[in-house]
This record gives structure tokens, C-alpha cells and sequence, in this order.
């Protein structure tokens, strides 16, 4: 027997795997010059359940200078303020953000 899921985890799941089919789509609409997506605000949902904030220093769990941009799941061009995450389909994170779903792998 299993344990019924909390709706809004159900929800953060779905976002997720949309987010990784999805993200490609993103990357290549910015590249072919189309309107860039809009930023991530620390204020969306999924946003806040990942803990994501637009400035690293200012999440004590991000250490040894993690941010978004050294993020595996993390897309964007050399140099640029902002791109794209696989956790936020149709958005751009900051550079320098961070969330709790940070990889280094
Ligand atoms: Fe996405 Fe990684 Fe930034 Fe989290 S730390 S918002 S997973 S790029």
C-alpha cells in the first residue's frame, strides 16, 4: 500500500519532467532570435519550493560559490546574466541565482 502524495509535490513533479522535456525548446527559440522568456521570480511556486533565489549570496546552503551558472542543469551562453534551467520550462533563471536543486554533476 502507498502513501498518497502531497498535491503539491504531485504538481512540482509534473512542472519537473515538463521542464526537462521542454527545455531544449526554450534554448532554441532564444538562439533563433525569437523574444527571450521571461525571468524566474523568486515569488512563482515552483520557485519557492526550490528555494530559489536570483542572487547566490544570499542562500546560506549555496557554498563553495555555487550558482545557476555552474548548475548542470543550468543553459546559457558564456558570460550572459541570465539562461535557461531544465526546472523552469519557458522561463530563464539568473546567472547567479541558486536553488535547492543545484548539481554539480
Ligand atoms: Fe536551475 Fe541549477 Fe539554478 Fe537551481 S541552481 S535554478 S537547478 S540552474
Amino acid at each position: 500500500m502507498t502513501a498518497p502524495m502531497n498535491p503539491a509535490r504531485r504538481s512540482l513533479l509534473r512542472r519537473l519532467a515538463l521542464g526537462v522535456s521542454l527545455a531544449p525548446l526554450g534554448a532554441a527559440a532564444a538562439e533563433a532570435g525569437g523574444a527571450a522568456p521571461p525571468l524566474v521570480g523568486e515569488n512563482d511556486p515552483a520557485a519557492k519550493m526550490l528555494h530559489y533565489v536570483e542572487d547566490a549570496r544570499r542562500a546560506s546552503a549555496a557554498t563553495g560559490g555555487a550558482t545557476c551558472e555552474s548548475c548542470s542543469l543550468y543553459s546559457g551562453a558564456s558570460g550572459a546574466d541570465r539562461g535557461s534551467c531544465t526546472l523552469f520550462p519557458g522561463k530563464l533563471v539568473k546567472a547567479s541565482g541558486w536553488c535547492s536543486a543545484y548539481s554539480s554533476l
